[in-house]
């Protein structure tokens, strides 16, 4: 997850200055058209296509793991926040002994 967000600002720390050079050459009104259109397909669109290859290779820890059910266990960036490690369908950091269960509450 977070090389996700360190490419994305990579991309925009590129795009901005590119899109200020890009200011004194085109139109203002069609600029803005440029902008939006770089802005959505330098930055958002591969930011949103690298999470859902995130979640796509991590779906069977973040689902169906024992991690998954621990209450220890970050779903958002597939870590393992008492270890401080990402656990993966064949490993886990703890080998099973610090797992404890999720506070579910049950409403009748
Ligand atoms: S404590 Fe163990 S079971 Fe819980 S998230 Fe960490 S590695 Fe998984």
């Amino acid at each position: 997850m977070g090389e996700i967000i360190f490419w994305t600002i990579v991309r925009i720390v590129f795009v901005i200055p590119a899109m200020w050079v890009l200011q004194g050459y085109i139109d203002f009104n069609f600029w803005w058209l440029v902008n939006v259109l770089v802005t959505y397909g330098v930055i958002i669109h591969p930011a949103v296509v690298h999470y859902r290859l995130f979640v796509e290779k991590n779906k069977s820890v973040i689902e169906s793991s024992l991690c998954s059910t621990c209450i220890h266990f970050d779903e958002s960036a597939v870590l393992c926040m008492k270890y401080d490690k990402h656990p993966t369908a064949i490993y886990l950091p703890c080998e099973g002994t610090a797992w404890e269960p999720r506070k579910t509450s049950f409403k009748k």
